[in-house]
């Protein structure tokens, strides 16, 4: 009977610690597999490839943060020790794919450094040097696309009427990226509104803006560029633009039948003046 009551209690702890263990695991799993999955959010160092692709190449190894963190403008002159870079590695429950580089402009934007020091330290074409080369094959951060500001129209006091341009003076590209657009405030008749507008083929991604927005949650914000951007496709042209012209070239016709459509155009079927 002792012998008995020895195996039952043997066999309950064996299964108690089986299910705990089994619990623990998934536990890890799931954390584990959330930070294995790509963010779609995330923003990436200056000349960072196509996302896909970048998760792949990207060894960990580190070296365009450390770069980020010890270039020469971000040392503390005073006490010669470097300040916070802009460039992290994502660790545990930072969401991201653990060991890759990326930046939160809130918290350190990318000053564009001329130099482009996070660049040609990439041992993997991770990062792209020749994306942010000029035709001289020189480095020019201006042609970086770490992703593009969005301004949110109602929470920028700027379209309240009240006078604001913070974001606008951040900008590196100040006049040529972000733009201030005056219009006339029809509501109190004598006031104008200066309005920021960025423009999407010159913004970097930088964040200078995000960081430096007056409102508790910043109304102009950085997104990675497939978020940020839509596609009109190849069906939509600009007729008085002879290079958007040539994108027709691409488009393949794709006809929709219907009952109707027989029976002859639909242009016929609207003129023929029975309908009412
Ligand atoms: S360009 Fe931006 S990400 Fe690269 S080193 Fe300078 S601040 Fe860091
Ligand atoms: S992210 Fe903002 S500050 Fe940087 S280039 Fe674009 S508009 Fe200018
Ligand atoms: S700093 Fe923010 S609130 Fe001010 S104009 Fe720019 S986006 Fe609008």
């Amino acid at each position: 009977m002792a012998n008995s009551d020895n195996n039952r209690r043997k066999f309950m702890a064996t299964t108690l610690q089986s299910v705990g263990l089994t619990a623990l695991g998934g536990l890890l799993w799931s954390g584990y597999s959330d930070e294995v999955k790509a963010s779609p959010l995330v923003l990436r160092p200056p000349g960072a490839i196509k996302e896909d692709d970048f998760l792949h190449a990207c060894i960990k190894c580190g070296l365009c943060a450390e770069a980020c963190q010890n270039r020469e403008t971000n040392i503390n002159r005073e006490t010669g020790l470097a300040k916070a870079g802009t460039l992290k590695m994502a660790k545990g429950g930072d969401h991201k794919l653990i060991g890759t580089p990326f930046f939160i402009p809130t918290e350190v934007p990318c000053f564009m450094c001329e130099d482009i020091p996070c660049v040609p330290v990439c041992p993997s074409g991770a990062l792209d040097q020749l994306s942010v080369s000029n035709e001289a094959g020189e480095l020019d951060i201006n042609r970086a696309r770490m992703g593009l500001a969005v301004v949110h129209k109602e929470s920028c006091i700027a379209f309240w009427g009240i006078q604001c341009d913070a974001c606008y003076r951040a900008c590196p590209l100040l006049g040529e990226a972000l733009i201030i657009k005056m219009h006339r405030n029809e509501r109190t008749g004598k006031h104008t509104y200066m309005l920021p507008i960025v423009h999407d083929d010159v913004c970097t991604g930088c964040g200078l803006c995000e960081q430096a927005c007056v409102t508790e949650k910043p109304a102009i914000f950085v997104l990675p560029n497939d978020v940020a951007k839509g596609r009109a496709g190849d069906h939509y042209i600009k007729g008085w633009d002879k290079e958007d012209d040539k994108r027709v070239k691409n488009a393949e016709a794709e006809e929709t039948v219907t009952e109707l459509s027989k029976k002859g155009n639909a242009e016929d079927y609207l003129n023929r003046g029975d309908l009412y």
